[in-house]
């Protein structure tokens, strides 16, 4: 069986708001970090554009972040988007399938990923492959599910005789714990970071800066991303409020 350090990473890094808030989790907590990216189709290249800068501010937080954060590679599969017809990947409308999927799922795009990722990572001996699935507070995809990612764990392992551990530490929060998670890792510099640098919207809209990011406002994902900051949002106030009431009370 390969040899693999147990304190190393690869995140999947999409220069979103999870995957920029795995990239803090995974350099918290291992010694080495790499990152990975997919370039397979998508309809806009901001992701692209934007990983490695949203990479250097977070280096820049933390002393030791920066030690710990090896380097990026970007695989083309864009014989992903053209096997797939999706509105993330081509000019569809968005919304719902007459199957209630959302219009933007790639069939398979996750467990591509994922096991893209699983080579890269046998290769440089990293044990531990961080995603930012989500089945909690997500747009409906069945591969961000834990027992598809659970399941493709099992079936990497068997077929690379390998203990890849496939980390999914969003799997099980809303996005407003979320937002609450990049505050526990970095502070505010982290999550203004996060609020400001990060881009989640399918449409590629940049433009006016939302108290809860960049984007067109009206996608799923940018729904998502509103709502979960809201929440964030409405929850710190609380708590500031809190600390100010006076004791006895
Ligand atoms: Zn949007």
């Amino acid at each position: 069986m390969v040899a693999l350090d147990s304190d190393a990473a690869l995140v999947l890094f999409s220069a979103g708001q999870d995957s920029t808030t795995c990239l803090a989790w995974a350099l918290d907590r291992f010694r080495r970090v790499e990152t990975i990216g997919f370039e397979y189709g998508q309809r806009h290249g901001i992701e692209m554009e934007l990983r490695e800068p949203i990479r250097r501010k977070l280096a820049a937080l933390d002393p030791a972040w920066a030690a710990r954060l090896g380097p990026d590679r970007v695989i083309a599969l864009d014989v992903l988007g053209q096997v797939s017809e999706s509105a993330l990947t081509s000019d569809l409308p968005m919304g719902k399938r007459p199957d209630g999927l959302p219009a933007t799922f790639v069939p398979g795009r996750n467990l591509v990923f994922f096991t893209f990722a699983a080579i890269v990572a046998y290769q440089r001996g990293l044990k531990h492959v961080v995603g930012g699935m989500c089945e909690t507070d997500f747009s409906g995809y069945p591969d961000c599910r834990d027992d598809a990612i659970k399941a493709l764990q099992a079936a990497i392992n068997l077929g690379m005789d390998a203990r890849l551990v496939l980390e999914t530490p969003l799997m099980w929060i809303d996005k407003a714990a979320t937002w609450r998670l990049a505050e526990s890792l970095g502070r505010s510099p982290l999550v203004e970071l996060v609020r400001t640098e990060t881009h989640s919207c399918y449409r590629g809209v940049r433009g006016t800066l939302h108290d809860w990011g960049h984007g067109c406002g009206d996608c799923d994902a940018c729904a998502l991303r509103a709502k979960g900051w809201a929440a964030y949002a409405a929850m710190r106030a609380s708590a500031a409020a809190g600390t100010h009431r006076p004791t006895g009370l």
